[in-house]
């Protein structure tokens, strides 16, 4: 079982995330548990504070050291993430490597942050969700168990979801329709329609290929691809300014 402990000043926050979908599931077969713990439990303030001025004067509250040690002191499993934007970059890569460890503590930083003493003595790593900055580490929080759970045997109903979806073998997934097979002026292409289980894997490897070269293609730097792979994203790539040109 993958257990995940959460420290935040809002435990609540989590309670439709653990409601719903593919974590509900989980947490019902006892793939994961996630305990979301409230951080103001731990301050030693009478007034349950957890955060102070910044030192040096400006604005903003950070979020003192004693809570957070004393919480970890008691809560702390496995390796302590703060969730930070200074963080590593979050990529499937991380997910997948996180995912193999069995116990997970998340730090859910809120106001400017955290006491940096904190971050030099109390967390292991620093994860970021990306380039942009949010109020709190709890969306951040609930990105990295979603993204692991969805890895864990046992949760997703068909395995092979997961191993097609963008990224996980570095290129993004291919385009995908359901019923009705025309609509508007849009009919399902073709080879999706044959029947043909070879042509249909061939279809899709040639658009997941060549979406990732339209959109991402310095993923394609990192990705080891065979002969066939080069065949068909050049076919791709000639369809595709055939089209343009028409
Ligand atoms: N002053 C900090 C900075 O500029 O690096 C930002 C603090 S932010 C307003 C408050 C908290 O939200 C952070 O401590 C962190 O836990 C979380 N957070 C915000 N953006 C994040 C991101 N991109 N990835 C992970 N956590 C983030």
């Amino acid at each position: 079982m993958n257990q995940f402990n959460i420290i935040t000043i809002y435990p609540e926050f989590f309670e439709s995330f653990y409601n719903h979908g593919l974590i509900k599931k989980a947490i019902e077969k006892k793939i994961i548990s996630i305990n979301s713990i409230d951080l103001r439990l731990y301050t030693k303030d009478k007034h349950q504070r957890v955060d102070s001025k910044t030192y040096g004067g400006g604005p903003g509250m950070v979020i003192q050291y004693q809570p957070v040690r004393d919480c970890l002191n008691v809560n702390k499993i496995g390796k302590c993430y703060l969730l930070s934007p200074q963080g590593e970059t979050l990529t499937q890569k991380k997910l997948i490597d996180i995912s193999k460890e069995e116990n997970v503590t998340l730090l859910c930083g809120r106001y400017e942050g955290l006491d940096q003493r904190i971050i030099d003595n109390l967390v292991d790593d620093e994860i970021s969700i990306g380039d942009y900055v949010l109020s709190g580490g709890e969306i951040p929080a609930a990105t990295i168990i979603e993204g692991i759970t969805r890895l864990l045997p046992g949760v997703a109903d068909d395995i092979d979801s997961i191993t097609h979806d963008s990224f996980y073998d570095g290129i993004l997934d291919h385009p995908h329709y359901a019923k009705p097979e025309q609509i508007d002026d849009k009919k399902v292409p073709n080879v999706l329609l044959s029947g043909n289980h070879q042509d249909i894997a061939s279809w899709r490897r040639k658009q997941s290929l060549g979406i990732t070269f339209l959109r991402r293609p310095e993923l394609l730097k990192n990705v080891k691809l065979s002969k066939e792979d080069d065949r068909l994203l050049q076919e791709f790539i000639a369809d595709y300014k055939q089209e343009e040109n028409e």
